[in-house]
């Protein structure tokens, strides 16, 4: 049996309904911005539970805009957790500002006592990613951030769907940045990424900044940048934007068999699970023993197992200029050694998930 990471070709089986749409739309020419590119942001608005949505031209756009749209840049210090995919920190240096690390807890998620301690008084913004899919401790990080007057981009890049404590992902932090990769909850047929926010001033900062800053089509209110959602792809969204709870319920009931499956192993740490969370499984992500042996016998089993990532943003080649050192992370250090992320997407059969939980137990007790 061969249990691939990847769904695309699953899910694009047939691709008809909405060539369909995109016929349409090539037809009418209507091909940036437009009607499908406000109705794709007045439903997600809706989903998501914010005013305001504005669609850019993917997920590290999004936080990276959102930064620029909160005056943040030279000389201000924004902090991220160092266990993050590349972009969130991207975002943080093209943005101008400068990157603080910060630890990460036993959730894969911001630890908030680290980002306390990490706060001067250059620091300006945290980015919490709800990292897997996990939501990260908002009401800790939300106090923290009042307390130091900072602002909160939300990185829910994989956590689409998410809350806690009853809060969305996405309606907490002054923005939520979401991303729409061909490999997130909800995908598009290419990049795509979206800005939720409750800020009118914001929203309208943020359609400025993604549009040359144009008032109107002769009236430019400062120089800006291009990062419309393409028109093409706000119609694939819109063709896929109503299947979203129906994929996060299937994902959390698939991480559940590989949690009750997994309970009495030794050899395997799972995150606690909280009953006041909506945690989305963009990956579900466990610590284990022997990572790389157990990485190599599923792949000689078939089944394509990731790592995110082996080696925390603090020790890339990217992060030199910023002085960081091994040790400095332990937590995200240990994990890059032990984790692992097995296949949970919305489209594995029940044989599949049986095949890669009887694969995964037969390599501790063989
Ligand atoms: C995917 C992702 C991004 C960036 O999204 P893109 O749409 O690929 O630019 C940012 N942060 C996290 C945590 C992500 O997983």
């Amino acid at each position: 049996m061969r249990v691939p990471y990847s769904y695309l070709p699953r899910q694009f089986a047939d691709p008809e309904p909405i060539l369909d749409q995109i016929r349409n739309l090539v037809k009418r020419g209507d091909l940036t911005l437009g009607q499908p590119v406000e109705e794709f942001e007045q439903r997600f608005a809706a989903l998501i539970g914010s005013r305001f949505a504005v669609a850019v031209g993917s997920g590290t756009d999004a936080l990276f805009l959102s930064l620029k749209a909160l005056g943040i840049g030279q000389g201000d210090e924004v902090i991220t957790a160092t266990n993050t995919f590349v972009a969130t920190a991207g975002a943080i240096e093209t943005a101008g500002a400068r990157l603080v690390f910060v630890d990460c807890n036993d959730q894969f998620v911001m630890d908030p006592a680290a980002l306390e301690a990490a706060i001067t008084s250059k620091t300006k913004a945290v980015v919490p990613v709800h990292y897997t899919g996990q939501p990260a401790g908002m009401d800790e990080i939300e106090a923290i951030a009042r307390r130091h007057n900072l602002e909160i981009v939300e990185d829910a890049c994989t956590a689409i769907d998410g809350s806690i404590n009853g809060r969305r992902c996405g309606t907490i932090g002054r923005t939520g940045a979401f991303s729409m990769h061909p490999l997130k909850n909800l995908n598009i047929w290419g990049d795509g990424g979206v800005i939720t926010t409750n800020d009118p001033s914001i929203a309208r900062q943020l359609r400025l900044l993604r549009n040359h800053g144009m008032v109107d089509r002769d009236t430019y209110a400062f120089y800006a940048y291009n990062s419309r959602l393409d028109t093409l792809q706000a119609v694939v969204g819109l063709q896929l934007l109503d299947q979203v709870t129906a994929i996060t319920d299937k994902r959390i009931e698939i991480a559940a068999r590989y949690d009750r499956a997994f309970a009495d192993l030794d050899q395997i740490r799972i995150p606690l699970r909280y009953a006041t969370q909506r945690h989305v499984y963009h990956m579900y992500m466990i610590e284990v023993d022997q990572r790389d042996g157990l990485l190599a016998y599923l792949k000689e089993q078939g089944i394509s197992a990731k790592v995110h990532y082996p080696t925390p943003l603090h020790l890339q080649p990217a992060s030199a200029h910023l002085g960081y050192g091994a040790g400095d992370f332990p937590v995200a250090e240990a994990q890059a050694r032990r984790i692992i992320s097995l296949p949970v997407h919305q489209y594995l059969s029940d044989e599949e998930i049986d095949y890669v939980i009887s694969r995964v137990r037969e390599y501790y007790q063989p």
